[in-house]
C-alpha cells in the first residue's frame, strides 16, 4: 500500500469511526426524544380522561338512588345516552333536548361513557360510542380497547355508589374512554419526522465526518511530506561532497603517475569534502538532538556580554578579510546573564555573524546590539547587506531553503545555519524574527527570556559549590 493509499484509508476509518459514534448518539437521542414526547403524551391524556371521569362521578354519585338503575334525572343529564335493556340486545339510544346537558363531554366526538351495574352488565353508554369494542367488563383501572375499525381507546373504571343518608352503597361502575387517533396521528408525524430527519442528519454527519477527518489528518500529512521532502534535501546534499570526493580519487586513480604536488591538491580537496561532509552531519544530528529537546537540558548562567565579545574577537579575521566592518554595541556596565545552554547560545549568535558577515558584499558594516527590556535579553544582529524581499523572509528558516543556492554555496552554507538558531531560541523559550529590505540590509532580533529567579536560584547553586568545593594545594 502506498502512502497515499495508506492516508487515505486512514481517512476513511476515522471517517467512519466518527459517523458511527455520532450516528449511535442521534440514534439514542431520537429514541429518548420519541420516548419522552410520547410519555408526556401520555400523562397529560390520562390526567384530562381521570378529570372527566372524576366530574362525571361527582356529578352523578349524588342523584344515584338505587343500585343499577339510572333514573331519569340521571338520563336527561346526557344528551345521547342509549339504554341497554338485555345482554346481548342492542342499545337504544334516547335524546333528550332539553338544553341542560352539562356534561359536555359526551358530546365531544372523542369520548364516550358505559355504565355496568355491579354484575358487570351493561346498563348504559352515552357520547360517541365505538363500534365493535368489547364490551366484557373490567374493574381494571386503566385499559387499552380497539374498535371494529381497529382504532385504539384508553380507558378508565371508576366505581360509583348510592349514597342515603349516612348508608353508601355500590351502585355499579362508570367507564370513561377516550379514542387515541389523534395522539396516534401525532405520533406518527413524529416517527415521521424522526424516520426521514435520521437519514438525513447521517448523510450531514457522513459529510462533515469525511471533512473532519480530513482536517485531522492535515497536520500528519503535512509533517509527514516535510519530513519526506527532509530526507530528500538531506539526500541531495550529502551527495554533492560524496559525488565530489568520488570523482577526485577515480581522477587520482587514472594518472598512471601522481607527483607529490597533484597528491597535495587531492588530498586537499578530499578533506575539504570530508569537512563539508562532517560539518552537515553534525549540523543534521544537532537539529535532530534539538527537536527531541524541547527544553535545553543543560542550564547554566550565561554572560551574553561576553558570549558576544568572544565572538566579535572571533569573526574580527574573517570580517576583515571580507572587507567588512565588524562591531558591537552592548548595553550599560552591568552583563547581562540568562540562563541557556552556553554552547549553543555560541552557536545561535556566530550563525547570525557568519551569515551578516556572508551576505554583506564589500565595503559594508555588521553590527551586534545587547539590551535588554523588562523580560527579555534582545539581541540584534544588523547588517547592510543585499537583504531579502518579504516572500523569502518567511521561508527562510526552513531547513535546506536558500535563497540563492549559488551564493551559499559559495559561502559553503547548506541552509541549515537559520533553522538551527531558530530551533536553538525554541529550546530556550526565545523569539527569533528577521526585518530586512532587499538591497539595503537585514537586522536578526533575537529575544531570549531573561527569568531572574532562575538566574539567582542558578548562581547561589554555582556559589555553594564553590564554597563545598575541596581546596587545592596552590589555592
Ligand atoms: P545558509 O547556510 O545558506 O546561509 P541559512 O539557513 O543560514 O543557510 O540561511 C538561509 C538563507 O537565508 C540563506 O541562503 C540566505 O539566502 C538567507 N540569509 C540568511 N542571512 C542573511 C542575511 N544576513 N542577509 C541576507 N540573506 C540572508
Amino acid at each position: 500500500m502506498n502512502k497515499n493509499q495508506l492516508f487515505r484509508s486512514t481517512r476513511v476509518r476515522l471517517a467512519f469511526c466518527y459517523a458511527t459514534v455520532m450516528g449511535l448518539i442521534l440514534s439514542i437521542s431520537g429514541l429518548g426524544f420519541y420516548r419522552v414526547v410520547f410519555n408526556a403524551h401520555v400523562v397529560a391524556l390520562d390526567s384530562e380522561i381521570e378529570s372527566v371521569a372524576g366530574t362525571l362521578h361527582d356529578t352523578l354519585e349524588p342523584k344515584l338512588k338505587k343500585p343499577g338503575k339510572l333514573d331519569s334525572t340521571v338520563q336527561q343529564l346526557f344528551s345521547n345516552i342509549s339504554l341497554c335493556e338485555n345482554v346481548g340486545v342492542k342499545c337504544i339510544q334516547q335524546k333528550f333536548n332539553n338544553g341542560r346537558h352539562f356534561i359536555g363531554v359526551t358530546n365531544h366526538s372523542n369520548y364516550y361513557v358505559r355504565f355496568f351495574d355491579l354484575s358487570g352488565r351493561l346498563i348504559a353508554t352515552a357520547g360517541r360510542y365505538p363500534e365493535g369494542i368489547s364490551t366484557v367488563f373490567s374493574n381494571q383501572k386503566w385499559q387499552f380497547l380497539k374498535d371494529s375499525k381497529g382504532e385504539d381507546y384508553h380507558q378508565i373504571t371508576v366505581g360509583l355508589h348510592v349514597i342515603n343518608n349516612r348508608n353508601t352503597k355500590d351502585w355499579g361502575y362508570i367507564q370513561v374512554g377516550r379514542s387515541l387517533k389523534e395522539f396516534n396521528r401525532y405520533l406518527d408525524s413524529v416517527k415521521l419526522f424522526l424516520a426521514l430527519g435520521l437519514p438525513i442528519t447521517m448523510g450531514i454527519v457522513a459529510v462533515s465526518s469525511w471533512c473532519l477527518a480530513g482536517l485531522a489528518m492535515r497536520p500528519i500529512y503535512d509533517s509527514y511530506r516535510q519530513i519526506q521532502q527532509f530526507t530528500a534535501d538531506a539526500a541531495h546534499e550529502l551527495r554533492t561532497p560524496l559525488a565530489a570526493t568520488g570523482a577526485t580519487v577515480e581522477s587520482g586513480l587514472l594518472m598512471p603517475e601522481i607527483e607529490e604536488q597533484e597528491m597535495r591538491e587531492i588530498l586537499r580537496t578530499l578533506h575539504r569534502q570530508n569537512q563539508r561532509l562532517t560539518t552537515l552531519v553534525a549540523d543534521l544530528l544537532m537539529l535532530a538532538r534539538l527537536d527531541a529537546q524541547p527544553v535545553t537540558k543543560q542550564q547554566e548562567i550565561c554572560c551574553l556580554n561576553d558570549i558576544i565579545s568572544d565572538l566579535i574577537e572571533e569573526f574580527e579575521a574573517m570580517a576583515i578579510a571580507a572587507g567588512i566592518l565588524l562591531e558591537c554595541s552592548l548595553q550599560g556596565n552591568q552583563p547581562l546573564n540568562i540562563v541557556g545552554n552556553s554552547d549553543q547560545l555560541y552557536r545561535l549568535v556566530s550563525n547570525l555573524i557568519i551569515n551578516a558577515i556572508n551576505y554583506t558584499p564589500k565595503g559594508g558594516f555588521v553590527k551586534v546590539f545587547l539590551n535588554r527590556n523588562d523580560y527579555y535579553a534582545v539581541i540584534k544582529v544588523q547588517d547592510t547587506g543585499i537583504g531579502m524581499v518579504p516572500d523569502e523572509q518567511k521561508r527562510i528558516f526552513d531547513r535546506f531553503y536558500r535563497v540563492s543556492n549559488d551564493r551559499s554555496r559559495s559561502t559553503g552554507g547548506s541552509g541549515l545555519g537559520l533553522a538551527i538558531a531558530q530551533a536553538i531560541v525554541r529550546t530556550h523559550q526565545g523569539s527569533l524574527s528577521v526585518e530586512s529590505e532587499l538591497g539595503r540590509g537585514s537586522v536578526f532580533t533575537v529575544q531570549l527570556p531573561l527569568n531572574i529567579t532562575k538566574v539567582k536560584k542558578a548562581r547561589s547553586i554555582s556559589l555553594e559549590k564553590l564554597l563545598h568545593r575541596p581546596l587545592r594545594k596552590s589555592e
